[in-house]
């Protein structure tokens, strides 16, 4: 089986690395990475590129390291490159022993540097970050040459030293690539490749106090690892000339090839680390692990696996065009997972008191349950049934509207895995009129897997024995922001004028059935007719914290909303 035989998906980026595969470029190997900035948490979109970065290495049986790009000093924190190594573990990827740093090259990229401008294709610039700004010029207008342009080898090589042994402020000097201040891409307008920064760095501490830029550290690390394709996203494309320009003047042995592909944008978030960052100092959300953000931590604690995840970004492959994809993808993708896994239970998520009044008083029956009719090795459970349940409340009408075919007073439905009920009284609240408790009767002859349960009813409503019940907080997640493209800010809005007030909602007085009531946090269950919910580390031995991860699709609020929708299996 050839290299290429072996790649599952056509994307563009698996042609070209299979093409070159053939040729025997690299010598045949291939090499990828995973360069995070330690300076925020993963989200989503950094899914996609470990997917991608990860996934090819192992489809070309080439390797794939994970490298801290950590040349910012001011922003960066080992509190990241901790979670980053977790979340990127529990994802599921093995970078076995190739953990690098872009810190770990300092030195070499110092000497780099110093090559350039002994080649005369650098040198150090004393104009002010204003006037450099000024001197690039416009998308429309060459830039002009820095008057410090042609200093000579050696004045350079004496300021560079010089501003590395600490002797200017920061900002006094930078040092910047000699290319071309009239190119019509303006990163080759001579970018800069240094700058002073006093600041304590997480690794190396006080040893620099300058700094290497992106574009200068980036294509020297990739190509000290030896990297052979160097996956980044489309805003680096017009960087490609620079980064090539880098490997050719340092006169590097491996030349990586970098290849563009579009970021993960998702509707109803954002990804931006600046963003996600304001979110959580500003309180916005409870911490990087909320649930409602689309970091790796708040999807993990919202009950995402790293399967479901991994599948989300299969399933939205890898273009060359940006695009937006929809929430409801991933959540396809949690359902699809949890459905086959999860064992389902039942919840009551807003209670509704129903009484069996011809049930004897005391006494409790044994159900079975089967725990996941998607695999039969799950096995069954046995849940006590009583004369006092808890139902759903939304499982009640008195005044059912058509199609609604749950309880109403006189009519029947079936008790999951137990029997039919009819309802023959309803109890009110004598001041407000609510309903408080619905009176049924059973009819013993139906119970599940006896003769007469063959009987069809419409309605099959979840219950739990209000005596066996364990009561629990649920809390449920809705889109954290109101449009759909929080980014727009547009018209002088600030994304987080577009935040969703409503966008938690904890329900405190739910019950669920006794047997989850050593459920564990991290665990995944399938409540039915509600969806997946999964234990939260905020559960303690007496209070069960549940998140909601995703309902399941509600066919019944679909036509209320809609009531085009007249399939008359809606609603079982
Ligand atoms: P931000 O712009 O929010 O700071 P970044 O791109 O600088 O994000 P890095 O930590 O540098 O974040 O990203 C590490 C890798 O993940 C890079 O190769 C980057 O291209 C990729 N990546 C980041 N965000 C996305 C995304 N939304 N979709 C796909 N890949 C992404
Ligand atoms: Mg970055």
């Amino acid at each position: 089986m050839t290299v290429s035989d072996a790649l599952p998906s056509t994307d563009f980026i698996r042609t070209i690395v299979s093409q070159d595969v053939q040729a025997g470029k690299f010598g045949g190997r291939v090499h990828t990475r995973f360069p995070p900035e330690p300076n925020g948490y993963l989200h989503i979109g950094h899914a996609k590129s470990l997917c991608l970065n990860f996934g090819l290495a192992r489809e070309t049986q080439g390797l794939c390291n994970l490298r801290f790009d950590d040349t910012n000093p001011s922003t960066e924190d080992v509190e990241y490159i901790t979670a980053i190594q977790d979340d990127a573990q529990w994802l599921g990827f093995d970078w076995e022993d190739r953990l690098y740093h872009a810190s770990d090259y300092f030195e070499q990229l110092y000497q780099f540097a110093v090559r350039l401008i002994q080649n005369g294709h650098a040198y150090v610039d004393s104009l002010t970050a204003d006037d450099i700004r000024a001197y690039r010029g416009t998308l429309t207008q060459p830039g002009k040459a820095s008057p410090y342009q042609n200093r000579s080898v050696e004045e350079n090589l004496n300021l560079f030293t010089r501003m590395r042994h600490g002797e200017f402020t920061d900002g006094a000097h930078v040092l910047r690539a000699k290319i071309d201040m009239a190119s019509p891409n303006m990163n080759l307008r001579d970018p800069t490749l240094y700058r002073i920064r006093h600041a304590v760095h997480y690794r190396t501490l006080t040893t620099w106090c300058v700094y290497p830029t992106y574009d200068f550290a980036h294509p020297l690390s990739d190509s000290i690892e030896g990297i052979t394709h160097s996956l980044c996203t489309l805003e680096f494309e017009d960087h490609r000339p620079l980064y090539d320009w880098v490997l050719n003047e340092c006169e590097v042995t491996c030349h990586s090839r970098q290849i563009e592909f579009a970021r993960l944008n998702m509707s109803y978030t954002v990804m931006s680390k600046r963003k996600l960052l304001q979110l959580v100092s500003e309180g916005h959300v409870r911490g990087w692990d909320d649930p409602r953000l689309p970091t790796l931590k708040g999807l993990r604690r919202r009950g995402y696996t790293p399967e479901s995840i991994r599948n989300f970004c299969e399933r939205i492959g890898v273009a060359k065009r940006d695009g937006v994809v929809e929430m409801a993808l991933l959540e396809h993708a949690i359902r699809d997972d949890l459905n086959r896994r999860a064992p389902r239970m039942m919840a009551i998520l807003r209670t509704l008191r129903l009484v069996i009044i011809n049930f004897p008083e005391g006494r409790v029956e044994e159900m079975d349950a089967v725990n996941n009719p998607e695999d039969a090795g799950m096995g069954t459970r046995k849940v006590p049934f009583s004369r006092v349940m808890y139902i759903e409340r939304e499982d009640f009408r008195e005044d059912p509207p058509p199609k609604f075919f749950r309880l109403a007073p006189g009519r029947e439905v079936r008790l999951r895995y137990a029997y039919i009920i009819q309802c023959v009284q309803v109890v009110k609240d004598e001041q407000t009129g609510e309903v408080i408790e619905i009176q049924c009767t059973y009819d013993p002859e139906t119970r599940s897997g006896l003769p007469q349960s063959a009987r069809k009813v419409k309605g099959t409503l979840h219950w739990v024995s209000a005596a066996h019940a364990v009561s629990a907080e649920i809390r449920l997640y809705h889109a954290l922001f109101l449009e759909s493209n929080p980014n727009d800010e547009k018209d002088g809005h600030d994304f987080r004028s577009f935040l969703n007030p409503n966008s938690l909602e904890i329900v405190t007085s739910c019950y669920v059935e006794q047997s989850l009531a050593k459920a564990k946090p991290g665990t995944s269950y399938q409540f039915e007719r509600q969806g997946y919910f999964c234990v939260d580390p905020d559960s303690s031995e007496n209070r069960l914290v549940f998140n909601r991860t995703v309902p399941l699709r509600d066919s019944w609020a679909k036509i209320e909303k809609s009531p085009k929708i007249l399939d008359k299996n809606v609603d079982k």
